[in-house]
């Protein structure tokens, strides 16, 4: 089966009540579009776990602050479109103009308070009240019973699991594992930016949190040392540091020592050049 096009909301609405009547179960993949592994892997999931799976393509302009690169993100919907033919997903809704999101008039906003502070949080103000607003849109308007998310975008994961607990929105939020370039570059949209020496720079984050991960498995319990080691990568392959940080891998507070049996994370963001790159680690 080709994969459909859908570019307004009310059809995408008609659609989806449509498919929910005859008992379908929808599996919902927000993305931006340029599509790469990362992506495809989140699509292979859905097809596994529901009957229909529709993936939404909009680059959303409320989760970008002014100065970043909403006018030069990369897009290219003909490749999206053969590539999710290529892993068998039945719809893509790719709105035709962010009117149809966001109308003339529009006026609400979603907020996840807790786990949208720090991190990037802070460094992209109204980035994660943008990403929690459009999903909760694409939930309304789609209506799936599962909605698959990147732990490549570790925060953006609590605050989406946060939003559909705390609304009743009744969707299993998944998270799926970060997919990486054979190297450890963890597979993203923005590596399209990178120059040739960049994307051999960039390698300094995930080796970085792996150096972290390592100490930690031989026993390290500071965060501090673990945050240098990090840094200490950064450096080398002068990347400029945006955060390091050791957080609860639930709440995403701050730890000062990581114990045995709590669960954290390390998560790092840097600069290379204009392109701003994140990537985080289970410790
Ligand atoms: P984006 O198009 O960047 O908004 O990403 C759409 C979805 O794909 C999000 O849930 C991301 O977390 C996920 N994603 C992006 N890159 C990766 C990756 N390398 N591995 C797994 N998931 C990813």
């Amino acid at each position: 089966m080709p994969v459909q096009t859908v570019r307004t909301t009310a059809e995408m609405q008609q659609r989806s009540e449509a498919l929910r009547m005859s008992g379908k179960r929808i599996a919902l993949v927000p993305t931006m579009g340029f599509l790469h592994e990362g992506h495809l892997s989140l699509m292979r999931e859905a097809k596994a776990r529901a009957d229909v799976v529709v993936v939404s393509i909009f680059v959303n302009p409320t989760q970008f602050g002014p100065k970043e690169d909403l006018s030069r993100y990369p897009r290219d919907l003909e490749g999206d479109l053969s590539k999710c033919e290529s892993v068998g997903v039945d719809v893509v809704f790719a709105p035709a103009d962010p009117k149809e999101m966001y109308p003339d008039g529009y006026q609400t906003w979603v907020e996840v308070t807790d786990v949208s502070k720090g991190l990037c949080g802070e460094k992209r103000p109204g980035h994660f009240r943008g990403v929690a607003t459009v999903v909760a849109k694409l939930f309304n308007i789609v209506r799936p019973y599962l909605a698959l998310f990147g732990e490549k975008d570790y925060q953006q994961l609590q605050v989406i699991k946060a939003l559909a607990r705390d609304l009743n929105f009744g969707i299993e939020i998944v998270g799926m594992p970060t997919v990486r370039d054979p190297d450890g570059l963890a597979m993203s949209s923005r590596n399209a930016y990178l120059s040739p020496s960049e994307r051999e720079r960039a390698l300094a984050l995930s080796r970085g949190l792996r150096t972290a991960h390592h100490l930690a498995r031989n026993g390290v319990r500071e965060v501090r040392e673990l945050v240098q080691a990090v840094r200490k990568e950064l450096e080398a392959a002068q990347v400029r540091e945006d955060y390091v940080e050791v957080v609860d891998a639930e709440t995403l507070r701050s730890l000062t020592t990581i114990e045995p049996g709590r669960p954290a994370r390390v998560l790092v963001a840097g600069f290379l050049g204009t392109t701003r790159l994140i990537d985080n680690l289970a410790l």
